[in-house]
């Protein structure tokens, strides 16, 4: 015998239904705690054929009625095979596991609803999320009399689109041409610079790559060079964008020089400062930021080095009168005339989560030397790892020492003579092995061309024998493709002989 099922209007979040609402929320945390207990590994090694099958499975036209059974389901389609990152395995993008302030902070502005884009939607929300924006300003530690201003975003995506767009819109009130408008930006920068250049119809050719060094930071002479070629040919630099923290990398550009060349030529500075960003909070290396005080606009993401939720990022500005280049009038929303605060007036999003909060409580609860401390002792797990690795590993090649917590490396067995395409290959094949063991993961990218594997250590609770436990399992991969490839490569061989 069955109880009765809920009413729709018995579903509507309400304190009249708090028995039943706190019932389904401990329902769906007793089954989270449960699944987190069994993790195993970060992943399940679940292939995407499989993935697709169990979602496509589901007939969304017969609900179950009943949220245990849909919990049920739900573990099976999506839960189960998940990507944990809070186990030590995990190592690949810049996900961090989250803290548990901003859990409870993203679980009260949902049961809310708070939208941030008018005050009357808001209230108190929208002056929470200004606290934040000036507290995040004054952590940047622009000049007076710097009026600076700024809005949460849903990531660095958008803030980077932001930041060219009040970029852009500076250039066009002074009348530059849009097809004549140049961003300059490292060659290592995000391809959001690209994607952000694209989308304000500038076309991909707008965006200069600057090349870097050997430490995979803008090369500031090089960017000289640039600026200077792009005004002899008769186009316009209306940008530089300077990346504090490389997502390969961690490479941070040295921003006063950049800032200096970008000044010289009247070139509005955006930072991105995605990856970087929780440098600002840092106990001891808040001065690898140094510079970035000269910024016209920079892109932090919470939702990254700071143990956020997704989403959470924040665009800022040093000018907070340049953000009336998104702002906009509708008669239903923020009229003209009102003289309520209204977020939207500096926003490129309407209807907007409240993911300031997370961040509020973070640093009620904690406080931000908690949180950078965390930053910092993954700076120093990520050089520990370096050093081991230099010297106990043979196999593997190091791309460059870690900046921050990356460390780029490949399988490059000793004494082999695999070339690149043999290389790439073995690479691509450790670490596809190592997801479909679910017992670790990291991530794959290109450096010159050549084929190579990364760490993102964003996991607080990673030790270094964990993260040397990673590359074991890599190197135990390459140990048995070693002895796989030739003969794959050969496989002709013996019935040519025979
Ligand atoms: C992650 C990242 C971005 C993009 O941010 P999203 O939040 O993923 O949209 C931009 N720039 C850098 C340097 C990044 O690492």
């Amino acid at each position: 015998m069955s109880p009765t099922p809920p009413s729709a209007r018995q579903q509507i979040v309400h304190p009249r239904h708090a028995d039943h609402w706190r019932a389904q929320i401990d329902l769906g945390l007793d089954r989270l705690q449960r699944r987190m207990a069994g993790m195993t590994g970060p992943s399940t090694g679940c292939p995407p054929t499989t993935a697709e099958a169990l979602a496509g499975g589901v007939d969304l036209d017969r609900p179950l009625g009943d949220l245990g059974q849909a919990l049920t389901e739900l573990e099976r389609v999506w839960l189960d095979d998940a990507v944990w990152f809070a186990d030590p395995g995990y190592a690949a993008h810049l996900n961090p596991p989250v803290v548990a302030p901003a859990l409870v902070a993203d679980c009260l502005s949902t049961a809310m609803n708070t939208s941030m884009d008018t005050f009357d939607q808001s209230v108190g929300a929208t002056f929470i999320e200004r606290a934040l924006v000036a507290w995040t300003a004054s952590r940047i530690g622009w000049a007076q009399p710097a009026a600076p201003d700024g809005v949460f975003t849903s990531g660095g995506t958008q803030s980077n689109l932001q930041g060219l767009l009040l970029a852009r819109d500076t250039a066009r009130e002074a009348g530059v041409p849009l097809d004549r408008m140049r961003v300059l930006c490292s060659a290592d920068a995000h391809f959001s610079v690209s994607t952000g250049a694209r989308l304000l119809g500038l076309g991909a050719d707008a965006v200069v790559a600057v090349p870097v060094d050997r430490r995979h930071r803008m090369d500031p002479d090089a960017l000289a060079v640039s600026l200077d070629a792009v005004t002899e040919a008769g186009d316009v630099p209306i940008a530089v964008v300077a990346t504090a923290g490389t997502t390969d990398f961690g490479a941070v550009d040295p921003l006063s020089e950049v800032a200096r060349h970008a000044r010289h030529h009247g070139a509005w500075l955006h930072v991105d400062a995605a990856y970087g960003g929780a440098l600002l909070v840092s106990p001891r290396h808040r001065d690898r930021l140094a510079g970035i005080e000269l910024a016209d606009s920079v892109t932090v993401d919470f939702h990254k080095t700071w143990f956020q939720p997704v989403a959470c990022s924040l665009l800022l500005v040093r000018d907070g009168d340049s953000l009336r280049h998104v702002a906009w009038h509708a008669d239903y929303l923020n009229p003209p005339e009102g003289t309520d605060p209204h977020q939207v007036d500096k926003s490129l999003q309407t209807t907007r989560r409240f993911d300031a909060l997370k961040v509020w409580l973070t640093l009620r609860v904690m406080g931000a030397d908690q949180v950078g401390g965390l930053l910092d002792d993954l700076i120093d797990l990520a050089g520990r790892a370096h050093a081991a690795l230099s010297t106990e590993y043979p196999d593997i090649e190091i791309a460059a020492p870690p900046e921050l917590t990356t460390l780029v490396f490949r399988c490059h067995p000793l004494h082999s003579e695999l070339g690149e395409p043999e290389l790439t290959e073995l690479n691509q094949e450790v670490r596809q092995r190592l997801y479909a063991s679910g017992a670790a993961m990291v991530a794959a990218t290109r450096v010159d061309g050549r084929q190579f594997l990364k760490l993102t250590l964003l996991n607080p609770l990673a030790t270094l024998e964990d993260v040397l436990a990673i590359v074991d399992r890599a190197c135990g991969a390459m140990a048995e493709l070693t002895t796989e490839l030739p003969r794959a490569h050969r496989s002709v061989e013996p019935a040519e002989v025979g």
